[in-house]
């Protein structure tokens, strides 16, 4: 026993001396061996404060809704003024013109100042990725209602994390990143859609797994499919956005 001990001891100082006996070029040499140095990423610029960064698709900066459009393919009826989209009650849901798998989406929104319902009617739209999974938008600053559908909720699905909420009337971000679902040659979900989401720069949803469409009622069911617009829900509330960019994965 003893003498393993000690023989383990003269080898661990072996080991060391063997160190110590390396030059600068070797140490550098050996370490060069786990140097990665392709493939280069490349430079992206970033925004200014919440400004796009260069590589982003801008959906909306606040002049026009041209990349939107309605549900029968017409011009977006929303109101566009002050560097901000509403929704104009009755005009319906918006599409992108163009469809999207995975993404990154940086969306700024803001419900009414004025406080004119409660629970669900107050401040409510949703933006829905591939025109099925909906990530809530909802004026949940003290507003209780379902915790599955609440800001940033995965409607019904997941409920936030934190309550990251700012008051009624002041502009909110949700920063997200959305991996479309994979789908078998059979047609069944082999990799379910994922989604973290951050609000107000505060993490909410934390790659949860989406169970399919998020559905008012009922269990969600996958169903193959492939892009689909990026879509934003007139739930009859004058709810604003702004600053909408993304960029594909
Ligand atoms: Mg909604």
């Amino acid at each position: 026993m003893r003498t393993g001990l000690l023989l383990l001891l003269v080898l661990a100082q072996t080991v060391a001396a063997q160190e110590q006996a390396l030059t600068r070029e070797e140490i550098y040499a050996r370490a060069a061996i786990t140097e990665v140095w392709e493939p280069v990423p490349p430079v992206v610029t970033p925004g200014a404060g919440n400004a796009p960064p260069s590589d982003a698709l801008v959906l909306f900066d606040g002049s026009s809704l041209d990349a939107w459009r309605n549900v029968d393919g017409g011009a977006a009826g929303w109101v566009v003024a002050d560097g901000a989209a509403t929704v104009k009650a009755g005009t319906g849901n918006i599409y992108t013109r163009q469809s999207f798998g995975s993404v990154q989406l940086h969306i700024e929104w803001r419900a009414p100042a004025e406080v004119a319902s409660e629970s669900q009617g107050r401040g409510n739209s949703g933006v829905f990725f591939m025109d099925r999974y909906e990530v809530q938008v909802l004026d949940s600053f003290a507003n209780p209602t379902y915790p599955n559908g609440q800001a940033a909720s995965v409607y019904k699905q997941h409920i936030p994390l934190v309550n990251a909420s700012r008051g009624p009337g002041e502009w909110q971000s949700y920063d997200i990143v959305f991996m479309a679902p994979e789908f078998g040659a059979n047609g069944r979900v082999v990799r379910p859609a994922t989604l973290t989401v951050f609000h107000n720069g505060v993490l909410v949803q934390n790659n949860v797994a989406v169970q399919g469409p998020t559905e008012f009622i009922g269990k969600p069911q996958y169903e193959a499919h492939g892009k689909a617009p990026i879509r934003l829900q007139d739930h009859s509330n004058p709810v604003s956005f702004r600053n909408i960019w993304l960029r594909e994965l």
